[in-house]
């Protein structure tokens, strides 16, 4: 993944209810982002939406991503969706591990088994970090760095640097309590270290880092300046295509 490519990843969640709205969002960010060429754009619909959306940007360089899957290929395994089927649908990323998973009880250890599993099909995972508080003492970079840690005891090398990692401090999700740029440009530099000490130098500098909570159109521009995140997951802002596209063209 290369880093210099700002990415934009659109995080739809539960949104919207319907088919055609999915389809009529989608239709609205491909036309917005017409002459979009200089960042990675990806939307990440309900899974029961995935097809129609990818109709809708299959003549564009928009990418489309799931937001989960479930850590096993096939089989007898009710209710889930595997890699399997989003690849055979044309998913090029998936997000895992997002905090409102995580909150529904998903570990460390099951966020690193999907990493493998979307890894083996030549899949993106995009993996979500990031504490539900800051404290005075620092305790949430030793938070961070646990979830990081997770990940090197599966992941080599060249594994890793085919992973984005999102910083998604939980206390910025859907709160308008979005982190300073000095806030996340800390963190971005703290988990160049992590990774350092994790794998190497290089490695770490080719593992593209991107920041969400609460982005939005006034704040994205500064926020990538100055953040020092090769891009963005939006979540509430993704729900409308002008703003999103806004978002996109303040990547520069
Ligand atoms: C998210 O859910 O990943 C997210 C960043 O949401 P929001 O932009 O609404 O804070």
């Amino acid at each position: 993944m290369k880093k210099n490519v700002p990415l934009i990843i659109g995080n739809w969640k539960l949104n919207p209810v319907t088919l055609s709205e999915a389809a009529s969002l989608a239709s609205g960010v491909v036309t917005k982002l017409k002459k979009e060429t200089e960042a990675l754009v990806v939307v990440a619909p309900s899974f029961i939406h995935l097809q129609e959306v990818k109709k809708k940007i299959s003549k564009s360089l928009i990418e489309l991503a799931a937001q989960d899957v479930y850590s096993k290929n096939i089989g007898a395994h009710t209710g889930e969706v595997s890699i399997l089927q989003l690849k055979d649908l044309g998913v090029s990323m998936v997000i895992v591990g997002h905090s409102e998973r995580r909150a529904m009880g998903e570990t460390n250890k099951e966020v690193c088994q999907k990493v493998v599993t979307i890894l083996a099909q030549k899949i993106t995972p995009v993996v979500c970090v990031g504490e539900s508080e800051r404290d005075d003492q620092g305790n949430f970079f030793t938070f961070v760095e646990e979830q990081l840690r997770s990940l090197s005891e599966v992941l080599d090398t060249t594994q890793i640097k085919k992973v984005v990692i999102a910083y998604e401090p939980i206390w910025a999700i859907g709160t308008g309590n979005t982190a300073t740029n000095e806030d996340v440009k800390e963190m971005q530099l703290f988990i160049e270290t992590v990774l350092t000490k994790l794998y190497d130098r290089n490695t770490a500098k080719k593992v593209k880092l991107i920041y969400g909570g609460s982005v939005k159109a006034h704040n994205a521009a500064e926020l990538y300046k100055e953040g020092g995140m090769s891009g963005f997951l939006v979540g509430g802002a993704s729900l409308k295509a002008e703003e999103f596209s806004e978002i996109v063209k303040a990547c520069k």
